[in-house]
């Protein structure tokens, strides 16, 4: 499991996470929503290793991994953690099938074959010769997931990962991340402002005043649509 225990963190005099304590399992998909400026982002940093919070704990698969230093968390993360940012961090000087190769390499572990059937998976596998930079948004999304995805992780962040895509587009490449995740049990957390797309996970959690609220049932259940989006 991923877990975060009693965050807390500040930038500058602004508090921004105020004890903030969740766990994510193997195969479940939590959504997180709540005001812009709120700490998702930075929730979803601390949780990723890509920086340490100032008090609490952070915890991968039975490790704790925020008193770790750069390099380490960087090599635990590759097998088991997968990322997916609105501007998601594509390799420039390296082909699209290496970059979903990068996972694999960095935790030496895992099936090469399995970077492009996933390319495939996401619709690109004729183009896992051609550089990232000819791609489009939606293209690069997925390209995105299909890394994030490689090196079989027990979870993955998804950081409004169909931000800046149309709401068909948005739908598509969502459903890909969570058939994909669901499929290898990868636990999904997911930062998103769409409401649909929050409904459709196990389980819908809110940031305010840096404390999480957890949504109830009734609540999802009511903003569930009435077909699922994602079967
Ligand atoms: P959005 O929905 O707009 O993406 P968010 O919930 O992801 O918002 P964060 O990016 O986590 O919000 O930012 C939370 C607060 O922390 C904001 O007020 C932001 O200005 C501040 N903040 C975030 N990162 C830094 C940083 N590196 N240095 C200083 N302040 C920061
Ligand atoms: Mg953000």
């Amino acid at each position: 499991a991923l877990e975060a225990r009693q965050l807390h963190h500040a930038f500058g005099p602004a508090t921004v996470l105020h004890g903030v304590s969740l766990s994510v399992q193997p195969g479940e998909v939590v959504a997180v929503s709540g005001p812009s400026g709120s700490g998702k982002s930075t929730l979803l940093h601390l949780l990723g290793g890509l920086d340490v919070p100032q008090q609490g704990e952070v915890w991968w698969a039975g490790e704790r991994v925020d008193t770790l230093d750069t390099q380490a968390r960087a090599v635990r993360r590759a097998g088991r953690l997968g990322l997916v940012f609105q501007h998601h961090y594509l390799l420039e000087d390296l082909t699209i099938l290496q970059n979903v190769q990068v996972p694999l390499m960095l935790s030496g572990t895992g099936d090469p074959q399995h970077a492009q059937t996933l390319l495939k998976r996401v619709g690109l596998g004729e183009r896992s010769r051609e550089m990232p930079g000819v791609l489009s948004g939606g293209e690069r999304q997925r390209v995105a997931i299909a890394r994030a995805l490689a090196g079989q992780p027990a979870a993955v962040l998804a950081d409004e990962p169909t931000g800046s895509l149309d709401r068909a587009n948005a739908q598509r490449v969502a459903g890909l991340l969570l058939e994909l995740a669901r499929e290898q049990r990868a636990g999904v957390l997911l930062v998103t402002h769409d409401e649909s797309l929050a409904a459709s996970a196990d389980r819908a959690l809110h940031l305010l005043d840096g404390r999480i609220v957890e949504r109830t049932g009734e609540e999802a259940a009511g903003e569930r649509p009435a077909a699922t989006l994602f079967s």
